[in-house]
């Protein structure tokens, strides 16, 4: 198969999207704030709810890792894949 597009080397290559038009729009959001982002580490994040952060006078966005596509089911993510990632848990509680 010839004419395979490798124009969006400097994005960030993720296949988040390809599973069905309603992600891929839900993450591209020309029209809104999309709650379905791709961090810079590569893993799909999905906005969970909104925090008071005392610092700031605007809530910040609460994110959690995206397994499974919303709309359509399709596993997008692996547990393992997004701890690979995000360089593992943050292991800081001890607990093991
Ligand atoms: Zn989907």
């Amino acid at each position: 198969m010839a004419g395979e597009e490798t124009s969006n080397a400097t994005a960030t290559t993720h296949n988040f999207g390809n599973c069905c038009s309603e992600l891929k729009d839900a993450m591209s959001g020309e029209e809104f704030e999309p709650l379905l982002t791709v961090g810079e580490d590569g893993v799909l994040y999905m906005s969970v709810g909104l925090v008071d952060l005392q610092d700031e006078d605007e809530p910040g966005m609460v994110d959690h890792p995206l397994f499974f596509c919303p709309f359509c089911g399709t596993k997008l993510q692996s547990v393992d894949e997004v701890r690979a990632k995000t360089g593992g848990e943050d292991g800081a509680d001890g607990a093991n």
